[in-house]
């Protein structure tokens, strides 16, 4: 089983974050758990619990997020590259249930994936 949602908590105020930016559409803060220098997640304020539920409806808020973090990264320094990683489900290594875009940087990064 996942986790709860302790995203919804982060939007509600509910519990705290180090957040680095925020619109009407989503929240970026930094990971309480870096495994990089740099390690944002950038997640919908619409509560969408993993990639394979997204719709049509959300192509929107996903072509957001991913605008939001190539900003992010200029603003964080992160000029020679950086990851994108959104895991799904527990197979894929998700463990919070909320939608959530991760932007790692400030190190060099292998292939294949863990
Ligand atoms: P995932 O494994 O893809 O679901 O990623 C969940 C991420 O959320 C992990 O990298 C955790 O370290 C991170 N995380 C869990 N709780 C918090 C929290 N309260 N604040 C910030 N990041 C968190």
């Amino acid at each position: 089983m996942l986790a709860t949602n302790i995203f919804l908590k982060i939007i509600n105020r509910e519990i705290p974050a180090k957040i680095v930016y925020e619109d009407e559409h989503c929240l970026a803060f930094h990971d309480i758990s870096p495994q990089a220098p740099v390690h944002v997640l950038i997640i919908p304020r619409k509560e969408i619990r993993t990639h394979a539920d997204l719709t049509e409806a959300d192509k929107a808020v996903l072509g957001h997020i991913h605008w939001v973090a190539k900003q992010l990264a200029e603003q964080l320094g992160l000029a020679e590259g950086y990851r994108l990683v959104i895991n799904c489900n527990e197979a894929g290594g998700q463990s919070v249930p909320h939608l959530h875009l991760h932007l790692l940087g400030g190190r060099k990064f292998g292939w294949p994936p863990g």
